[in-house]
């Protein structure tokens, strides 16, 4: 599929132009950032992971009638989506204290919160992406009350699902972010599930080691990145009928290659 002129680089993906209007392709890079980009690097293998895993749980958020942008995924690194406007706002989700909710509150590392919290940060890179209220996103007409009410609906439902997909295959959804986007779908404007939903944006903890299996493996230098993310697709099932194609694509578990850019 021929792509069009670029749209939009971010840290892990870049957006092209897409064959038809209103859509895009969303190509998935190896490159990983942290700490608001203080930390950069390239994981081989990094986009190649995330573009299945996040196919997999988008197609199964679909299912349970979720709307989002994915269309469909056309190749190793790339997926057809919608193209949206996206909500300026980072949609955090948290079940286990961890993170930049124990530093900022002194809560200890691991706690199990009574009920999900969301969170809401306002993307914007320059500011580091600052902690918001509810209030500030409606005051600052990000969005209204009614589609606050919509999103947090449509987070909870994600995180019960999700909390559940991956207890079933060991792992605990610690916390996860999620962004969303405004698309007009025949005649009707829509908020839908956009970005992508993978270790690069999930906090996931083996249930019986709580070894990180996301990219807090990169933030705290633990190694085994592409390891972990290939244990999270295993587990999802996802490489079942291309069983080979890990050991292919990403060579042995000691072949992994990160290069400090
Ligand atoms: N997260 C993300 N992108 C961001 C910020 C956070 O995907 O720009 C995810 C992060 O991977 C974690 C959750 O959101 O799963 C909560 O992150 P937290 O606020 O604790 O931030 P951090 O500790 O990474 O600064």
């Amino acid at each position: 599929m021929n792509k069009g002129k670029k749209l939009y680089e971010g840290k892990a993906k870049i957006l092209y132009e897409g064959p038809e209007k209103g859509t895009a392709i969303q190509h998935f890079k190896d490159d990983a950032t942290a700490f608001n980009n203080l930390k950069k690097s390239t994981v081989e293998g990094k986009g190649v992971l995330n573009n299945r895993i996040s196919e997999h749980i988008l197609n199964n958020l679909n299912q349970i009638g979720i709307k989002t942008h994915l269309l469909k995924r056309l190749n190793m690194r790339e997926q057809l989506v919608r193209l949206v406007e996206i909500i300026p706002i980072e949609f955090i989700v948290r079940n286990i204290a961890t993170g930049s909710l124990t530093k900022r509150l002194a809560i200890p590392d691991g706690t199990v919160l009574s009920k999900p919290l969301i969170e809401y940060s306002y993307k914007n890179d320059e500011l580091g992406d600052p902690l918001i209220a509810r209030e500030h996103i409606i005051e600052f007409k990000w969005a209204n009350k009614m589609d606050l009410d919509l999103i947090n609906n449509y987070c909870l439902r994600i995180n019960d699902f999700m909390l559940g997909m991956f207890r079933g295959i060991g792992i605990k959804l610690v916390d996860f972010k999620l962004e969303f986007g405004r698309v007009n779908i025949d005649g009707k404007n829509e908020i839908i599930l956009a970005d992508e939903i993978s270790p690069d944006t999930c906090r996931l903890w083996d249930v019986v080691s709580e070894k990180k299996l996301d990219k807090d493996r990169f933030r705290k230098d633990l190694g085994n990145i592409i390891q972990a993310y290939q244990e999270v697709a295993r587990r999802l099932g996802i490489f079942h009928e291309e069983s080979n194609i890990s050991e292919v694509k990403f060579g042995k578990p000691q072949a992994v290659n990160i290069k400090k850019k």
